[in-house]
């Protein structure tokens, strides 16, 4: 039977920088597939449609649910966000590695579905960093920014639970880091 791919699980707190260095990773990294996830936010200015996200009604999103089509789904910060179960399976069953970007929530149903999975957690390196950071990138109203961060606090207290914690205070080392971490697992 061919190799199956590997799980990577990302969790962070909003604006800690995560889909920065998903990207540089990525990049970076041969055969590691991004999963999109499907959610009934807006797009934000500069999203597209099936590349950072499936953009979806909720309507859809709940008959989803009901005909069991996600992986792993949870409500954020007011939205709901989910993974497709046939995609993901699709992917490992190809042997490539997968880089997903989700919620506390999801990581924790996707490490029970799937045991073997690595799942790393990007830490801010201050609260304070955060909020400069929500407030600088622009894309979020005030309401949403306080949103994102009452929630930050009960994100970073998930973060003892997840195999490996990076702190993203300088990029390019947080980038490193995350780079050496896949590495290692997937030479393993
Ligand atoms: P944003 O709206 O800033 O793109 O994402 C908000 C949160 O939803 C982030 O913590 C992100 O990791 C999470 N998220 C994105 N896609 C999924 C998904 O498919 N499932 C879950 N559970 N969370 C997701």
């Amino acid at each position: 039977m061919s190799r199956q791919g590997h799980l990577f699980i990302v969790s962070a707190p909003s604006g800690a920088g995560k889909t920065t260095l998903c990207n540089a990773v990525l990049k970076a990294l041969p055969g590691l597939e991004y999963s999109v996830s499907y959610t009934t936010r807006s797009p934000r200015k500069g999203e597209q449609e099936g590349v950072d996200y499936h953009f979806i009604i909720q309507d859809i999103f709940c008959e989803r649910i009901e005909s069991n089509d996600w992986a792993e789904w949870a409500e954020v910060h007011g939205n709901f966000y989910g993974t497709s179960a046939k995609k993901l399976e699709k992917t490992l069953n190809s042997g490539k590695d997968v880089l997903l970007d989700i919620d506390t929530q999801g990581a924790k149903k996707l490490r029970s579905r799937y045991p073997d999975a690595t799942s790393i957690f990007i830490m801010p390196p201050s609260f304070e960093a955060l909020k400069e950071r929500l407030a600088k990138r622009g894309t979020d109203s005030a309401e949403s920014i306080a949103r994102r961060l009452e929630d930050a606090k009960k994100e970073m207290r998930e973060a003892a639970s997840y195999d490996v914690v990076i702190t993203n205070g300088d990029l390019s080392v947080a980038i490193a880091e995350l780079k050496q971490v896949i590495a290692e697992i997937r030479a393993a």
